[in-house]
């Protein structure tokens, strides 16, 4: 199973080091058949590499790059430059990306295509509006988002080998409403289809959920066959408790 932190805009420069340097030594997070990812804002990606590189397992990674090379885009950050402090992920179309940054569906595909050609594994987001969900749209929005990734990078003769998808409904993000394990399973089973169909053949990429995941309902979500790991907000901050999911992770039988 893939765990993955996603930090947002959290932990002070010291909480992020005493995090880091806790979890490399934790042994939960170095086990074969397991991944652990951290995604930390970017101004702690030279730390993560100091402190990450020694366990030669966890990997980590930004929460976003720019879909060009380099240039004139104040703020933003390359994927090369990711490259640069090691990163073995990206992190992309996150709905807080999508909503505070007015990202579309096409600029995270053109991201995504970049991303994937310079070797970076992505953990692409998607997920519906609880407006789309009461409306019945959410697997059409899903799709769509979906869609547009897979069809461009297709375009862009770009393998899909290294894409991760993390399904996490907006309304299920930071809130404590986690989706429910028909909500889970049957949205995963929906995005296997959409990739198995855009493949054209059965496909490997892990599926993730997100959405307040949490020790007390994680063993549950990560029973699910569909699921093959989780995308983890809040319950991240803290390095002993998001150890305690990843062990959760380890136990079940999903
Ligand atoms: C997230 O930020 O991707 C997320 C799932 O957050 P939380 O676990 O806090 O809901």
């Amino acid at each position: 199973m893939i765990i993955a932190a996603n930090w947002k805009m959290n932990l002070t420069r010291e909480q992020a080091f005493h995090h880091l340097s806790i979890s490399s030594r934790q042994e939960v997070h170095v086990r074969s058949g397991h991944q652990t990812v951290f995604f930390v804002p970017a101004c702690y990606l030279a730390m993560a590499e100091e402190v990450l590189a020694p366990t030669h397992k966890i990997g980590w990674g930004g929460q976003d790059c720019h879909a060009q090379q380099a240039g004139a885009y104040t703020g933003d950050i390359s994927a090369e430059m990711l490259l640069g402090f090691g990163c073995g992920w990206v992190l992309l179309g996150h709905s807080e990306r999508r909503q505070y940054h007015f990202e579309s569906d096409e600029l995270i595909a053109q991201k995504t295509a970049y991303s994937l050609k310079m070797g970076l594994k992505v953990v692409l987001c998607v997920g519906e509006t609880l407006a789309d969900r009461e409306t019945g749209q959410n697997n059409q929005i899903v799709a769509h988002q979906l869609d547009t990734v897979l069809g461009y990078i297709k375009d862009q003769q770009i393998a899909p080998d290294n894409l991760v998808i993390a399904y996490e409904p907006i309304w299920a993000i930071g809130t404590g409403n986690v989706a429910s394990l028909n909500q889970i399973d049957d949205m995963h089973s929906h995005i296997r289809e959409v990739l198995n169909r855009s493949a054209g053949k059965d496909t490997q990429n892990e599926i993730l959920y997100g959405g307040s995941v949490n020790e007390t309902n994680g063993a549950e979500i990560f029973g699910l066959a569909s699921v093959d790991g989780a995308l983890v907000g809040g319950a991240s901050l803290d390095a002993e408790k998001f150890a305690s999911l990843c062990l959760i992770s380890q136990q079940s039988n999903g």
